[in-house]
């Protein structure tokens, strides 16, 4: 083995600065090596990387693609020799057969072998997409890692942030006039979800910052649609009610789930959908500081659709026909966003708002009251209140909108919270009721706040497991 043999002498020679042959074949003697990335949608999307070598394709296969950025290096698995004739093929596998699914030729092109050994490979690639040196190097068995050695390929490349918070909306009750700097969209009533997607696979954070991926498998599929390509998403997971309709009481049965198995169980009961509305970033780019409009340009060529995952149109202008659009089809209302603004990260600010039919609002549950009949046992009506400069403020009681599934998650959730006092620093509930630590958020529809600072006509929608007590404060009116 000609590559082992001359390991050494190569090792201290730089090829690049010397012209002493190296330690390959000379160059003018045969033909450009070939390669070929080939893009494998099986069971499991992976890259197979091929290099031409004594005749065969020497091959590992990549489970997140041939990394951009000297900053991450990717695990590759070696695999089996393959033919060379198999650096043309593209295609179906059969589903069932050895890697059954669709191969696409993902980059082709000629290499340049650095360094050869049994454990480690360095080449450098002349390929359309792939160029510069790269490393790959036996970690474990058939586990060698692939790394790139050059600066990125792209030098504005930056590596993916690993979270960033949502932008949120302030609540408008009318819509903004003049409309024609503003963008408009639907409201979805469903949970926040930020979608990190980098090498065909899918991470997917709440607004919160706590990692759901697991709990929506049916949105993983977004990763293969979009290949190698490394996007940050934001968006909201809906659950879709008989009539097309997102349903925030629907999509409680999604919420909280940890078991794989009720997961599973839930979503055929259940199923969700993504609905994509902004674009963060794009291939190695922020995209924050670019406009609304700009950013929904290059989500909408993403041209995203799927099952589960979904890119909602938005209008500019007319929000008055998206609004009366939105209460015919029972949503919740219409975000207007300014076609200029940038994407604040965490921030509620003016340049988004919320437009809805109903008012809506989260709350924090400080007690109940009995119940009586066949409420008896369970909560007869809810003490609810929110913050207001850390303050915890009263704003009424909720006897309506319970399933006996929610009273009995009532009794779960808030049985273990009692305190002896009540919880609330402002507003006097009454002296019956039995209180409990201000932890659980659920969401309630009203007709308008009362002058004396209370819900007129509360009732219960859902719980918000996705939300901080001390992050909810009262919203408009
Ligand atoms: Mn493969």
């Amino acid at each position: 083995m000609p590559g082992r043999k001359l390991a050494e002498y190569e090792a201290k020679r730089d090829f690049k600065r010397t012209s002493e042959p190296g330690a390959k074949v000379a160059r003018a003697a045969r033909k450009a090596l070939r390669f070929v990335v080939q893009e494998h949608h099986a069971r499991r999307l992976h890259w197979d990387l091929r290099l031409e070598k004594d005749g065969v394709g020497v091959s590992w296969a990549v489970p997140k693609g041939i990394p951009p950025d000297p900053k991450k290096n990717h695990l590759a698995v070696h695999v089996e020799d393959h033919p060379l004739e198999y650096f043309k093929f593209a295609g179906e596998i059969p589903k069932g057969e050895y890697g059954g699914g669709t191969v696409t030729i993902w980059d082709a092109g000629t290499y340049e072998t650095v360094k050869w050994t049994d454990r480690e490979v360095m080449v450098e690639f002349h390929g359309e997409r792939l160029k510069g040196r790269y490393v790959l190097f036996q970690t474990r068995g058939n586990d060698w890692m692939i790394h790139r050695m050059d600066p990125p390929q792209d030098p504005d490349r930056k590596p993916i942030p690993q979270s960033i918070e949502p932008m949120m909306a302030s609540v408008a009750t009318r819509l903004p006039s003049p409309d024609d700097g503003w963008g408009f969209e639907f409201k979805w009533d469903g949970i926040r979800g930020v979608a990190y997607v980098d090498g065909g696979r899918v991470r997917l954070m709440s607004r919160s910052g706590e990692e759901i991926t697991p709990r929506y498998p049916e949105v993983h599929a977004m990763g293969r649609a979009l290949g190698s390509r490394e996007v940050i998403l934001d968006g909201e997971i809906v659950a879709l009610d008989e009539k097309g309709r997102p349903s925030f009481e629907q999509i409680q049965q999604r919420m909280g789930l940890t078991s794989e198995s009720e997961i599973r169980r839930k979503m055929n009961v259940v199923p969700v959908v993504y609905m994509i509305f902004d674009l963060l970033w794009n291939e190695g780019r922020s995209l924050l500081e670019q406009p609304y409009a700009e950013r929904r340009r290059l989500l909408a060529q993403l041209k995203l659709s799927g099952q589960s995952w979904q890119t909602p149109p938005y209008e500019k202008g007319a929000g008055k026909a998206m609004l009366d659009a939105s209460a015919k089809a029972g949503l919740e209302g219409v975000m207007a966003k300014r076609l200029d603004s940038r994407y604040e990260p965490g921030r509620r600010t003016g340049v988004w708002l919320k437009v809805k039919n109903h008012n809506r609002q989260e709350l924090v549950i400080g007690g109940w009251l009995d119940g009586e009949g066949k409420r008896r046992g369970y909560p007869g009506a809810l003490l609810v209140g929110y913050y207001d400069k850390g303050k915890f403020v009263y704003a009424g009681k909720v006897g309506t909108g319970f399933s006996d599934a929610t009273l009995d998650k009532l009794n779960q959730l808030l049985k273990p919270l009692a305190i002896d006092k009540s919880p609330f620093d402002v507003g006097s509930p009454a002296r019956a009721a039995h209180f409990v630590k201000p932890k659980v958020v659920a969401e309630f529809e009203f007709v308008e706040w009362t002058r004396g600072g209370q819900l007129r006509a509360p009732s219960f929608k859902g719980f918000r497991i996705d939300k901080k007590a001390s992050e909810v404060v009262r919203e408009g009116g």
